[in-house]
Parts: C-alpha cells; structure tokens; sequence
C-alpha cells in the first residue's frame, strides 16, 4: 500500500533530521519498541505503586521559586554553549532581551537567521509582526520580555529535537523565575509543548488561559504562522485582548513592577 502524502512528508522529514544527526556525528539511535502501555496496564501499575489512593497525599502543583538571579549572571552560566548540537551551526547564542520587570512576556521557538545574524529575538518577518502585536495591545517592544525555548538557531529553520529543547529550556525558566511575570504568551506549538509540557496543539489550546508554576499563560499562533496564514490575525487578536484585560485588571494589585 503507497503511505498517504503526510506519512511521506513525515518519512522524509524524519530522514533529513537522522542525516543532520549523522553529520553532527551521531552513529546509533536507540529506538524503544516495546508496546505501548495500555490504559489496563497503567492502573494496575498505579494501584501496584500504591500512587492514586492517597490523593490528598498528592504532590501541591509546583509554584514558581522566585530567585534573586541577574540575567547577567544567567547567561554568564550559558556562556559560549556547548551543551547541545545546535552550538555547532550557530553563530550567536540569542538571548531573552527586554525589560528585566516586565508583567507580559513572550516566548517563540528558536532564532531563525536574522536572529542569529543580531543575536537578537524576534527580528526578522516573524519579529516584525510580533512588535505590531505588542503594539496593538497598548505596548511597547522595549516593555515586555522576548525570548525563546532554544536559543541557537536550528539548521534549516526545523523545529528544536525534545533533547535541545530540554537542555535550553532550564535557562529560560530561571529568566522567568527571575522576573516573575504576570502573563506568558506562548507563541506555536513548540513553546507550548516545552513550556506546558502540553501534548494540546496549539489550535485547541490557544484562547483560554493556563497555567505555568501559577503564572498565567496565553498560547496563540506564532507570528511566522500569521505570515503564512493571514486570516488566523483575528484569533490571536482575540487571544491578546484576553492578555491586555488581564493585565489591566492586575494593574495595580502589585507594587513590584514597572512598566
Ligand atoms: N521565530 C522564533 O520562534 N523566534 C525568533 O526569535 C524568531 C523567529
């Protein structure tokens, strides 16, 4: 049987990023075939670990651990960074960059070119947009934090492999904990995913609030999505007047922040 068109792609993309993996070096993947855990299985496991009978005994969900860290000193501790694959084809690493109090931030993926041409988020087409975005909403791009899950551009645009957004992501949860914003907007499925640790797309999770470590966070689509895809503006605009309400509602209620 031919596999339908997606499966093709799916093929094909997978066989570009094991190529990227050979080139950086990589010689084996290991594959774990063993079958997946039935929904059966996992509460007799769960009943066997005696986890689920004490509910009240039940982890609290985690809040965020404000920290007194400069964003000097954070990214002093990445440094020249070799942590993961991506260091060997970037030519900056770009860092978050805004304002160190801000209420609002927002995350993004990974640079693209421009980015790591200036060593800056968010200022190519994608950024461009993005500042409109901020600006429609009563803001100024100078106002409100920017950053991304990875900070070192992938090869080709793809999207960070869970193992460099793993190894990226503590440094931008420190920035957060350092600066404690009111609102996370997340920008696409990839900042969603890593920072919810969501298996939602971002179609579905977009519009409604949730919740990192008690900050509130928006998903909405990513600008170069928007770019793509221009009649999906009216849904994000939609997602961005929940975020300035917000806000505004906040405003006042802690004497900590300056905009
Ligand atoms: N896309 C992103 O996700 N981040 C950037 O910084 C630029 C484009």
């Amino acid at each position: 049987m031919k596999p339908s068109r997606e499966v093709e792609q799916l093929i094909n993309e997978t066989k570009k990023q094991v190529e990227h993996l050979r080139v950086l070096g990589v010689d084996a993947i290991r594959v774990d075939v063993s079958p997946p855990v039935t929904r059966k299985v996992r509460s007799a496991q769960v009943q066997d670990a005696g986890i689920g009978l004490f509910e009240d005994l039940a982890p609290a969900p985690k809040k965020l651990c404000p920290s007194t860290e400069t964003f000097e000193q954070i990214h002093a501790d990445i440094g020249n960074c070799t942590r993961c694959p991506l260091h060997l084809e970037r030519t900056h690493v770009v860092h978050t960059e805004g304002n160190r109090k801000a209420r609002l931030m927002f995350v993004g993926e990974a640079p693209g070119a421009d980015e790591d041409i200036q060593a800056r988020p968010f200022v190519g087409r994608a950024g461009q947009l993005l500042t409109k975005i901020i600006e429609a909403i009563g803001l100024k791009r100078e106002e409100v934090l920017i950053g991304n899950v990875n900070r070192c551009r992938p090869p080709g645009n793809r999207a960070p492999m869970p193992d460099e957004a793993a190894t990226c992501k503590p440094f931008l949860e420190r920035e957060i904990a350092a600066v404690q914003p009111d609102v996370i907007v997340v920008l696409g499925n990839t900042a969603l995913r890593n920072l919810l640790d969501s298996r939602e797309g971002i179609t579905r999770a977009r519009g409604r609030f949730h919740e990192y470590k008690g900050i509130k966070v928006m998903p909405t689509f990513h600008p170069a999505y928007l770019l793509r895809d221009p009649s999906k503006k009216r849904e994000t605009w939609e997602d961005l007047k929940k975020v300035r309400d917000y806000l505004e509602s906040q405003r006042g209620t802690k004497d900590t922040k300056s905009e």
